[in-house]
């Protein structure tokens, strides 16, 4: 689990990234796909029937295999591959501390050796403490009145990017004009998250958190029985605006989150916070809108500021910002931060110092580590294959648009000229961001340490952010660094965009057949594709604007189809959790409408309709703990790999049809029943 602590501060996630997370598991020989009736140690396995249960026929050799380790809670291929990038950049970060040479400023490999050298001095990070982020934080504790702690509140976020209850804010494109950037007032962090604060199997890992929480403010320097109470204090805040809070589903919804205000209309939303105020101090006014993201969590967040919530009210930011920050201050946050996470996802051993700090190093240069990926990981000759299989899957979409009988010529053209003007970047941006050059790195033999170059880190990217108020939106931007292994589609900028390190094997192999090649990146790529077109995508124009522009009767359309999506996957159910049909939608149709892209393009080769359905099958294996399938459900909005196998096969008729399944056996559907929205 790499967290991407930059981007949670700054940016409400919009783009829609291929999957959820990744753990890390040594390499094994893997390859083997379909039966196997011995495992490793020669024990007998059940013999499974690829009728009855696609995924487990094609992964029980690796289903069988793959032991997790105690320090991790999840492995799929993109873990797998993740690994082994860290892995060779570790080994970078290795040779540079070991090696005298002194680099020149601002060069890539000064910044990763000097970095890495005040993540590791431990001694210096206590000595440190909170550092520059002192002030900010003794801001909100001694604050008098509401007032006082709201201005504290809209230092920290306009100077930093820190937000916790109000002042957050975010600049991104404008969904009305996306060519233009908006200011996007955020929501308050929802600690553990809604879906977990009100759900029925979670209140344990409720009840645990809580336990962090109380133990955070204990190392902060809070009496045991205050912290108790504190944290006490903190739950009630939390369950309350958790109720009042959008779902993770609602927050993709642009007629959710996109409430046009005025400041005028904002002083009426929060009659309780000086508006006019608030926004000087964060350096955001003069705007003619703001756009609020959850305008029932705001209401309710006015409500709670008045003076006899104060003092939770001031614990509650007090533990947000600890818990922000836990990794890059003193090390006792950052182990209390971690036994959390492990708490959470079901690890049961830590990583240990060494592993944290390269991962940290990775984490706060994430660009500098990109240009050296790419230098040894990128062939144009495979970005030119790819590209072909690219043209053939759009040109494929255009078709499957054009037979859908519920859909006007009209709106047909309009989708078909989405298709046409669709961006498709891959492997890395043409321009570094400049927010990489203006991050710098101060070693600890000049007075930085990791928290002063972290806050420099943070203030670069608030001035950068708040700089692009009133300019053009730079398109070329990425939001993914090229060692990513994952995949998206943003509706802002209608654009696929795969990563560097999405083009390997499994997902991709020059070597493999065509058939094999479009189960595994053609696949993905026809998933991406389909985000332009699913529940939230098919808002969107193609030049980025959400802009309905279908008809009513479409639209209604449009929802009968998604409605028996969602009813069709909450029959599922995996390690007694049972699928969310509502959250997981979006990435369900896409799912669904990149089988159908990807058979249509294959037509009636059997032996390439099996090897594009075994490569598909094959790339979504995953071992997950049970605590982190439970976090799985509670907060990704992908369906459990197991289930984006075998619940899009059942759909596909191409899959009954080439493998003979009947009624009565565990992946038959009747006809009638198969979902999907493009078909
Ligand atoms: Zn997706």
């Amino acid at each position: 689990m790499k967290k991407q602590l930059l981007a949670l501060l700054l940016s409400f996630q919009l783009a829609v990234p291929l999957t959820g997370c990744g753990g890390a598991l040594p390499k094994e020989e893997m390859v083997q796909k379909g039966q196997s009736s011995e495992d490793d140690n020669g024990n007998n396995v059940e013999e499974i029937r690829v009728q009855d249960d696609y995924y487990e026929y094609i992964n029980q050799y690796i289903l069988s295999n793959i032991q997790l380790n105690a320090t991790d809670a999840h492995w799929d291929w993109f873990s797998e591959l993740d690994a082994a990038i860290n892995e060779e950049m570790e080994e970078l970060i290795r040779d540079l501390s070991e090696d005298d040479t002194v680099y020149e400023r601002g060069s890539s490999e000064q910044k990763i050796k000097d970095l890495y050298e005040c993540v590791s001095n431990t001694q210096n990070r206590v000595e440190v403490g909170l550092g520059p982020l002192k002030p900010y934080l003794d801001g909100i504790r001694n604050a008098k009145d509401i007032g006082e702690y709201v201005d504290a509140l809209a230092r920290f976020s306009g100077d930093l990017g820190f937000s916790s209850i109000v002042g957050g804010y975010s600049v991104m494109q404008d969904k009305e004009d996306s060519s233009q950037y908006a200011v996007y007032l955020l929501y308050a962090d929802p600690l553990i998250g809604k879906e977990y604060v009100e759900g029925e199997n979670t209140q344990e890992y409720v009840e645990m958190y809580m336990d962090y929480v109380k133990d955070m403010l204990c190392t902060y320097g809070m009496e045991e029985a205050q912290a108790e109470q504190s944290a006490d204090s903190i739950e009630v805040l939390l369950r309350d605006i958790c109720s009042a809070t959008l779902t993770t589903e609602q927050y993709y919804d642009p007629s959710m989150t996109y409430n046009v205000y005025t400041k005028e209309m904002l002083q009426q939303l929060y009659t309780n916070v000086d508006v006019d105020r608030m926004l000087k101090t964060l350096r955001i006014d003069g705007q003619d809108k703001y756009i609020v993201l959850d305008v029932e969590q705001a209401k309710k967040i006015n409500t709670l500021l008045v003076e006899e919530n104060l003092e939770a009210l001031k614990d509650y930011s007090t533990f947000v910002l600890l818990n922000d920050m836990a990794q890059y201050g003193d090390p006792a946050y950052a182990s209390l931060h971690e036994k959390m996470e492990n708490m959470l996802y079901g690890i049961t051993e830590a990583w240990g110092d060494e592993k944290n700090w390269m991962t940290l190093t990775q984490d706060l240069l994430p660009w500098d580590f990109g240009m050296i990926y790419v230098e040894d990981h990128f062939s144009p000759e495979d970005k030119e294959e790819v590209e072909g299989i690219i043209g053939q899957i759009l040109e494929e979409y255009e078709a499957i648009i054009m037979r859908q009988d519920w859909m006007s010529q009209e709106t047909k053209k309009k989708a078909i000229r989405k298709l046409e003007t669709m961006v498709v970047k891959i492997g890395y941006p043409d321009q570094w961001p400049e927010a990489k050059d203006m991050m710098q790195v101060i070693p600890v033999s000049e007075g930085g340490s990791l928290m002063s170059n972290f806050v420099n880190s943070l203030e670069v990217s608030v001035e950068y952010e708040r700089d692009k108020l009133g300019q053009e939106v730079d398109r070329s931007e990425w939001e993914d660094v090229p060692q990513t292994v994952n995949a998206y589609y943003d509706p802002a900028n209608n654009e696929i965009v795969f990563p560097a390190a999405i083009l390997q094997a499994p997902f991709y192999d020059r070597e493999n057949s065509d058939g094999a090649n479009l189960g595994g990146i053609g696949y993905i790529i026809a998933h991406e594709v389909s985000h332009a077109f699913d529940s939230t995508g098919a808002l969107y124009d193609e030049y980025g604007n959400y802009q309905v522009w279908w008809s009513d009767e479409e639209m209604e359309a449009y929802q009968e189809l998604s409605q028996s999506i969602v009813d069709y996957y909450n029959n599922y159910e995996v390690m007694g959790n049972k699928v969310n049909g509502e959250m997981t939608l979006m990435e369900n149709i896409a799912d669904l409408g990149a089988i159908t892209c990807i058979t249509s393009i294959i037509g009636d080769d059997q032996k390439g309709l099996d090897e594009a359905f075994s490569q598909m099958a094959y790339n979504w294996a995953s071992v997950d703990t049970a605590s982190f399938m439970v976090y799985l459900m509670n907060v990704d909005t992908h369906s459990p790999n197991k289930v984006r196998v075998n619940a899009v096969l059942s759909s596909c008729d191409a899959f009954h049809e080439i493998y003979g399944v009947k009624e009565g056996d565990g992946m038959y559907v009747a006809p009638e029943d198969r979902v999907g929205i493009w078909r």
